[in-house]
């Protein structure tokens, strides 16, 4: 008899017997937690692999929606103590395009959107340059709630925030990602390395073509860095248009 591969279903629906445990194990954990929190205690220690389990990714399929809400609520990490409300991101899904910088500043952090202010106005023209809108791209920044002072994220709260970006791409399903900035740049290509050396050419991430650049904050406060940044969104726009390879 002959042995047929498995094929794994990542989105095999469980048997009925199976989701009533599920739901019963966490209807207790809901109770237990609503106890706690009657208790006046709001947070807990998590041993590794209650962490790790956090992380991963969900098997069930979310929207965008359902995601961003989630977003919204999210104390992951310690950065929902100060933001004002969390910048999920915007945009239309899916999108051909998707831009990513690094976390929302003060304007973001009051708006609840991504890229507004100063920054926001020159993406606006860096995307006109080449033949872009706002509105056909998808913008979101690796971590989502305000750092302090616009400090660069710690890496406690990269590694807490970036599992959302690898949700939103794989709902958002881009064909071509523009990095914007060091964080951004090193978040999706997960090298260590300074900018600079990282922008200049494309690389591919399970099939979507990202291009790697300066941040518009950057470049407000160094125009010099204008021209190499024009040249990384030729190599986007020609990237666009199926060249490049
Ligand atoms: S920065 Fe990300 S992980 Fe931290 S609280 Fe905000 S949404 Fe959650």
């Amino acid at each position: 008899m002959a042995f047929l591969p498995q094929k794994v279903q990542l989105y095999n629906p469980l048997p009925a017997t199976k989701l009533e445990n599920v739901r019963e194990f966490l209807q207790l954990v809901g109770s237990y937690l609503a106890y706690l929190q009657a208790l006046g205690i709001e947070e807990m220690p998590a041993w590794p692999e209650i962490k790790s389990f956090l992380e991963l990714d969900p098997l069930v399929p979310t929207t965008l929606e359902e995601l961003e809400a989630e977003i919204r609520r999210c104390r992951k990490c310690p950065l929902h103590r100060t933001r004002t409300q969390a910048v999920p991101g915007e945009g239309p899904c899916p999108s051909e395009i998707m831009l990513v910088g690094e976390a929302p500043g003060r304007e973001e952090d009051l708006e609840g959107r991504p890229f507004v202010g100063a920054a926001g106005k020159l993406l606006g023209k860096m995307l006109s340059a080449i033949g872009l809108s706002r509105e056909e791209v998808y913008i979101t920044n690796v971590v989502k709630c305000r750092p302090p002072g616009n400090r660069t994220p710690e890496a406690e709260e990269l590694q807490a925030c970036r599992p959302y970006l690898a949700r939103q791409i794989r709902l958002v399903k881009p064909r071509a990602i523009l990095a914007l900035g060091a964080v951004a740049a090193r978040s999706l290509l997960l090298q260590q390395v300074p900018l600079s050396r990282l922008r200049g050419r494309p690389y591919e991430i399970d099939g979507i073509r990202v291009v790697v650049s300066y941040h518009p904050a950057y470049l407000l406060r160094n125009p010099a860095a204008k021209k190499a940044a024009w040249e990384d969104l030729q190599l986007f726009r020609s990237l666009l248009s199926g060249g490049a390879r």
